[in-house]
Formats: C-alpha cells, structure tokens, sequence
C-alpha cells in the first residue's frame, strides 16, 4: 500500500490521519512541535488550570458531522462564549454588539434607535457592521457609525493593520450586530468545551495502531519538490504527501513570503481569583493588545488564582514567530494562488488546513476539510 506522510498534528493533520487510519491505510504524521493539536494545543497548568498557549480557542459549530466526529474522541463540557468589550476605563458591554449594549451607552436614546432598527430591519436579526453602515436610512448610519468606531475600526487596525472594509466580509461577518439581548459571542448549535482540553482530544484522535507520531520533526529539512517529484531524505517518494504547514515555506518561498499576521502573548498568573468580569474582555478602542482572556473562567471552577494572557497582534517574521492568520486580502490571495498552481503539478500533495490553504477557518471547518480531503483519496463517501 501507497504510503503516507502528514506534515502537522493539529486539527486538520489528525483528522485526516485518523480516517485514513480507520479505512486501513498505514500513516506517518510528522510535527515540528513537541507538542500536538497545532495552536489548539492546551495544558493544565500547576494551579489546576487549563490555558492555552497560542490563544483562546472555544470550539463552536453547526456541523453535525464535525461534533459526532470529534464525539468519539472526548466528552464535553457545555460551554458558551460571553465577550465583554472595554469602551472606556470604567464602560464594558456585551460584544457582538446587542440591544444591551446599546442601552448602556445610550439609556435616553436606546429605546428610539432600537425601534428604528427593529422596524426597518427586525428584531433578532444579525446584521454584518459593513451592511448596516451603507443602511439608506441615516439614523441608522449613524448608530453604524458609532458601532464601526468603538467596537471594530481600532480592533481591527491591532489586529491586521487593515481597515474593516480593506479586509471585507470574511472577517468583518464573524462578528455581526445583533438586533436582540443575544449575548454569545456564538450562536452555533454545538458549543462545547472538551472536558481535558483541546490536546487531550487530538492525543485520542492520534492514538490508532495505523498512526505512527513523530513530534520534534521539521519537515522542511526531509522534504523537497522538483519538477512534480517530491524528495523525502533526498529519495523519490511515491506516497502521498498531506501538507498542512505553510505552503511558502514548502516550495522555498519561490513566489515570495506570504504575509501572515503573527501574536505576543503575555502571560501572567494572578494570586486572585478573579481579574476580569469575562472570559474574554476586547479592548476596542485602547490600548495596544486586542484582548484579555482569562482561562479559569472557560470552563474549569474558581482556584485561589488565575491566568490571564494578553494579546499583542504583530508582524510575522520569517523563522522568528509563529504565523497564526493569514491576513485575507485580495492581494495576499493572488500571492497565495500561485503557490497553489505550483502544488498542482506534484499529483500526490495535498495541501490541508489554516496555513497551507491559506485560508481563516475555525477548528470545525479543518476538520470538514479534512473529511473532504479523505474522501477525494480515497473515494470513500463519509456520510454512508
Ligand atoms: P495548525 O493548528 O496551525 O497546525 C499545523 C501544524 O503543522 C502545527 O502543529 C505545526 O507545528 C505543523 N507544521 C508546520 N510546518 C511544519 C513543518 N515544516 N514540519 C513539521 N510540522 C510542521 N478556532 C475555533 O474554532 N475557535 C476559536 O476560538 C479559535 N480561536 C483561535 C485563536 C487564535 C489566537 C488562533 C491563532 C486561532 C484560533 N482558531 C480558533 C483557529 C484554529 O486554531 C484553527 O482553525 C485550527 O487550529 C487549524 O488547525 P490546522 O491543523 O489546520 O493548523
Ligand atoms: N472584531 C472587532 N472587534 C471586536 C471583535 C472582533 O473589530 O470586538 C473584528 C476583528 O477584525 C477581528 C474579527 O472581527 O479580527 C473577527 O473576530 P474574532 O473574534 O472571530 O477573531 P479571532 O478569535 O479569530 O481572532
């Protein structure tokens, strides 16, 4: 049998290598990290506390396949996301933005603009913040307005160091305005925590006797690609290739570096037992970190102390930090395509996940895409 190597041990590489595992294919993943899940990857720290290194990560979605998938990996623990965002020093409201919010900022004018809102567009309705500022009606542009400026516009200049209407709708849509009291920060139909964590759960995902782990592996220096032949330890290889690391570094930057947004995170353990008022404040129009997050308040109960982890969106420097997004604007997808022409001239690459298909999926989408993948290999047709 044909085999394979998986580049990556995060949602996207171990879904795929367990699938293929299950239909009896041998399959090796290789990891640069010591560690797995990717940037999912989480660890209880000395205080009984879950945190996660590369950021919060709260699993949401509306894919039953996804959540009966990764069902049979871990229990859960019902979790829903509440976001606060910091206005001003003494001024935290509900983010999405809601009625709430609306009436905290505006309690003798709240009632008039919502009715505005509600009658022009309808109650509980979830409208993308770049839609509601093109809105004919000027009220309404104007409520948009004061929304763009204090909840999205500086957030999103930290975040990007683009403009909301540079980075359009595949960003700015994740987090609408919501005409209603809704105040999760999701509204997906599963919303679960994995009750020992996000490794945990990728660590039985990988446990298959067909999957052999190896962690520590930088693949860049075993792998190379010439002329639709991809090299491993300088030999042809002839399996398939599953590539889920960065498709520029893959072909020695040919085309270039391709622009990722990357993060400093600083950590800090609190003797308290409780810093802020949720598990995630946005800071959205100060300071120079978009958020706080504080990890006793996901899911696990109240210790004597906590752990908070601010992050600092920075520039991504090749070989110096972690490329966490792919910044999604035009130009960086032309970049990208050329990149994915030249992937198709190697018939047994496939390239997988956030990074190598360049695009700003959650964790349930890697792992969709990688049921996809498994059935374009192998034929097979998951749903049956
Ligand atoms: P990754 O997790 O990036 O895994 C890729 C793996 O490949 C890594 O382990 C890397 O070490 C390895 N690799 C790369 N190059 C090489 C090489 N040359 N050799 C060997 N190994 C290599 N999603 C949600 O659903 N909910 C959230 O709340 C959420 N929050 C997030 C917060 C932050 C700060 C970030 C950055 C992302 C968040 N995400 C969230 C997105 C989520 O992290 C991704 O969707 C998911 O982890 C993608 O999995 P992946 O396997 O494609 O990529
Ligand atoms: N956003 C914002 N203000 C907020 C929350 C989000 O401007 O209070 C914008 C920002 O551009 C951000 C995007 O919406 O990058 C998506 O937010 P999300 O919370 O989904 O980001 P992630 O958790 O993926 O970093």
């Amino acid at each position: 049998m044909e085999k394979i190597i998986i580049v990556g041990a995060g949602f996207s590489g171990a879904t795929v290598a367990r699938l293929l595992a299950e239909s009896g294919r041998d399959v090796t993943v290789l990891d640069k990290r010591e560690t797995i899940g990717g940037n999912a990857y989480d660890y209880v720290d000395k205080n009984g506390i879950l945190v996660q290194p590369y950021g919060p990560h709260i699993f949401h979605t509306n894919e039953k396949v996804v959540f009966d998938f990764l069902s049979k990996f871990t229990e859960w623990e019902k979790y829903e996301h509440r976001v606060l965002a910091r206005i001003r020093r003494d001024k935290f409201v509900p983010v999405p933005f809601n009625l709430t919010s609306l009436f905290e900022l505006f309690p003798s004018k709240a009632e008039g603009i919502k009715k505005i809102l509600v009658d022009e567009i309808g109650y509980g309705k979830k409208v993308p913040i770049l839609q509601l500022k093109k809105h004919e009606n000027p009220e309404i542009r104007n409520f948009a307005d004061f929304v763009y400026k204090n909840i999205f516009y500086i957030y999103t200049m930290k975040q990007w160091g683009f403009k909301p209407e540079q980075l359009g709708e595949e960003v700015m849509n994740r987090v609408p305005v919501y005409l209603s009291e809704e105040d999760r920060y999701f509204t997906d139909e599963y919303q679960y925590m994995p009750k020992k964590g996000f490794a945990d759960m990728i660590a039985n995902i990988l446990r298959h006797p067909r999957i052999k782990l190896k962690l520590k592996t930088d693949v860049k220096k075993e792998i190379s690609l010439c002329d639709g032949q991809i090299y491993y330890g300088g030999k042809p290889f002839d399996g398939l290739l599953i590539y889920t690391g960065c498709v520029d570094e893959l072909f020695d930057y040919k085309y270039g570096v391709l622009p990722y947004r990357s993060l400093k995170f600083k950590f800090k353990t609190l003797p308290i037992k409780s810093f802020q008022p949720a598990a995630v404040v946005n800071y959205t129009t100060s300071h120079k970190y978009t958020r706080i997050s504080e990890f006793s308040k996901f899911t696990c109960e109240p210790k004597d102390s906590t752990v908070i982890v601010k992050e600092y969106p920075v520039k991504f420097k090749k070989g110096k930090n972690i490329p966490y997004y792919p910044i999604p604007v035009q130009k960086n997808r032309a970049h990208y395509e050329k990149y994915e022409q030249e992937a198709k001239g190697y018939k047994k690459l496939y390239l997988l996940g956030r990074l190598a298909n360049y695009k700003y999926i959650n964790m349930d989408i890697a792992v969709k895409n990688a049921m996809k993948l498994y059935e374009e290999i192998t034929g097979d047709d998951l749903a049956e």
